[in-house]
């Protein structure tokens, strides 16, 4: 039995360390919420992060929703497009309040998460005892993959010059940096494992 809750889970360690400050983009997830928290805290993120929350984190707000055929039919579309604007209005005010100072994002995904379930229409454990982790994990990877793309395009659109422009109005020096990005997706013990880096070697398990 540990004596602290945090000494039994599993973190991934092959990735450099967040420089300065961090937006950490996960779900609305209400069992791992101190998980999370645990996760940051040991990446040494204490109070150095802005936080965005989505039903299902990457999925909600990528470029590339699923298509409305692969929806549950019983649930309501949600409105990835408003969600993604709201991301990206809370980057800009993040980037603008840290003054250029945001060196890193972490899309944190989660398994057995409901919205992925309602959204591809797809129950990676509909045999509890025998799951489908693989295509669960492949499911995580891709949406946020496809997240991480987005961000990495959203640094060289006309909107981040725009904001760039603005910034230089009042410091002349600024230079708008695009973040490292990162993926990883948290098992329902609170456990990470990095679902890829910045560097193309960064990928599956990595634990010390
Ligand atoms: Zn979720």
């Amino acid at each position: 039995m540990p004596t602290s809750p945090g000494v039994s889970r599993k973190y991934p360690q092959c990735y450099p360390a967040p420089r300065k400050y961090g937006l950490v983009i996960g779900c609305v997830d209400c069992r791992l919420l101190d998980d999370l928290v645990r996760f940051l805290d040991h990446d040494n993120l204490t109070n150095r992060y802005y936080q965005a929350t989505f039903a299902g984190c990457a999925i909600g707000v990528c470029s590339k929703p699923p298509k409305p055929g692969a929806r549950n039919k019983s649930s309501k579309p949600p409105g990835f497009a408003k969600w993604r604007g709201t991301l990206v209005d809370h980057l800009k005010l993040v980037l603008k309040l840290t003054k250029g100072e945001l060196t890193d994002v972490y899309i944190i995904e989660h398994t057995d998460c409901g919205a992925y379930r309602l959204f591809l229409d797809r129950d990676y454990y509909a045999d509890p005892s025998n799951p489908d982790t693989a295509g669960e994990r492949a499911d995580h990877a891709h949406y946020a993959r496809v997240l991480a793309e987005d961000l990495a395009g959203w640094f060289e659109s006309d909107d981040a010059k725009e904001l760039e422009a603005e910034i230089q109005e009042t410091n002349k020096a600024f230079k708008l940096v695009p973040p490292l990005v990162r993926g990883f997706l948290m098992d329902l013990r609170g456990g990470v494992d990095l679902m890829f880096g910045t560097n193309p070697d960064e990928t599956g398990e990595c634990h010390q």
